[in-house]
């Protein structure tokens, strides 16, 4: 019997590649989805493996988890609420569906004494301005009165219950902080920039460039980024651990919006928008975000192998087909 591994928010943009890097190393895999977010398209071409599973349902639903995590030799935790327009236009979904939900896993790991891998944000990081973020950096939040900062509260708590799990109670645990994220399935509904990029540009609609466009975010292809969380896994040593995943490549928001019109061969106009009209009044964005990732490097060789531009690529083709 191949062992089983639950991954909550299979059908999701990183659930979905999650399942196919488990399943080519030779495990069963569970996928667990509300479809709230997930899609059945992004998981369709692994359901004739007899090793997929896919059961539609809730976190929340205890007595569903409690079966599926008995079953489960590990659980990879990415069940969450995302993308900066969601967490703004439904804050009590965000709040609820990030701490209660990961509440529940960890009681039911912990009942059932199962390995997890909580997949937590480098939102965790906030506005601190000293990049590269290495894992014991500062968070620095705004005030409690703007909702963008309620998901970095919400994974901080998940966090911080993990890792007290994991001293008081011996939980194996590993986190996983996850920079910015991209490839093909995201979707750009929820705000994700590169999604909305390559779609303006595909379409020759204005290209939206929030703010003034100088802020900078590194951009790791999904791939890459499941490998590494896959390889943490089956590291004993990153037991008790908090890891950044991410690619060190800096890009200015100003500068993505020019290289997606470029690979596109688009005639978009690039525009910019201010912060206040692309989302709420008063909002504030990071300015910078780069992860430090020498801790990863040196227990796993993670190194990212797909640059901004291949994985930009990848996307175009993606919408185009
Ligand atoms: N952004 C933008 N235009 C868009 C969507 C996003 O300029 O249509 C900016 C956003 O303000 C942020 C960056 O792109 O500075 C990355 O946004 P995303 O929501 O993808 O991820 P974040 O890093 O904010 O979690």
């Amino acid at each position: 019997m191949k062992k089983n591994m639950l991954i909550t928010g299979g059908s999701g943009f990183i659930g979905s590649f999650l399942s196919e890097e488990l399943l080519k190393r030779g495990y069963s895999v569970c996928a667990v989805d509300n479809l709230s977010t997930g899609k059945l398209e992004n998981i369709a071409h692994l359901k004739k493996d007899p090793d997929f599973e896919l059961v539609t349902g809730t976190i929340m639903n205890k007595d569903l988890m409690d079966d599926l995590v008995a079953r489960a030799e590990t659980v990879f935790h990415l069940a969450a609420a995302v993308g900066v327009r969601l967490i703004i236009e439904r804050p009590v979904e965000t709040i609820e569906t990030n701490i209660l939900g990961t509440e529940i896993i960890y009681k039911l790991v912990n009942k059932h004494k199962k390995k997890v891998i909580i997949t937590s944000t480098s939102e965790i990081y906030g506005k601190n301005n000293e990049i590269p973020f290495k894992e014991n950096a500062d968070s620095v939040y705004g005030p409690t009165t703007k909702s963008r900062w309620s998901y970095a509260c919400s994974k901080a708590i998940d966090e911080f219950l993990g890792i007290a799990y994991h001293h008081e109670k011996k939980l194996p645990l590993v986190i996983v902080r996850l920079f910015n994220t991209i490839g093909p399935r995201q979707t750009g509904a929820y705000g994700m920039v590169v999604p909305t990029f390559v779609q303006q540009a595909l379409l020759r609609h204005p290209i939206t460039v929030f703010g003034d466009g100088e802020q900078t975010r590194c951009f790791a292809n999904v791939k890459d980024v499941v490998w590494a969380i896959a390889e943490l896994a089956e590291t004993p040593d990153a037991i008790g651990e908090v890891y950044n995943i991410g690619t060190t490549e800096l890009i200015s928001i100003k500068d993505l919006a020019a290289s997606v019109k470029r690979l596109c061969n688009s005639n978009s106009e690039i525009i910019k928008v201010p912060y206040d009209k692309a989302y709420e009044t008063g909002f504030e964005d990071m300015y910078q975000r780069k992860p430090d990732i020498s801790k990863i490097q040196k227990l796993i060789g993670y190194e990212p192998k797909i640059n901004l531009e291949k994985t930009i690529e990848e996307i175009i083709d993606y919408f185009k087909t």
